[in-house]
């Protein structure tokens, strides 16, 4: 069985916790397994990186850490922050709609 997410690849979210809280940004991948996801310059890490031969000289790069899936919100342009959202069918497809305002996501 796949894990409910609320958000998906390529959603805008907001952060509520940790020293990204209240930044905004893309969702670039979802681990389902884990429960997790990665948003676009949250959460960057620094990662000391072996000479390869790519890059010989090594040293640091800097990358998004996976955050947990529920440290996130949708983020609804209108409300501007993040938001709950809830499921509407709309004909034969449903859609993610913000609790606040009505806005549609999908
Ligand atoms: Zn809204």
């Amino acid at each position: 069985m796949r894990p409910k997410f609320h958000v998906k690849k390529d959603d805008t979210v907001m952060v509520l916790t940790g020293k990204d809280k209240g930044k905004t940004g893309k969702i670039l991948k979802v681990i389902p397994k884990k429960m997790r996801v990665i948003v676009e310059g949250v959460n960057i890490v620094k990662k000391h990186q072996k000479p390869t031969q790519a890059n010989p000289e090594g040293g640091i790069i800097t990358k998004e850490a996976p955050i947990h899936v529920s440290n996130v919100l949708l983020f609804c342009p209108k409300c501007a922050k993040g938001v709950r959202t809830k499921k509407k069918i709309e004909g034969d497809k449903k859609v993610r709609v913000c609790v606040k305002c009505g806005n549609e996501f999908d």
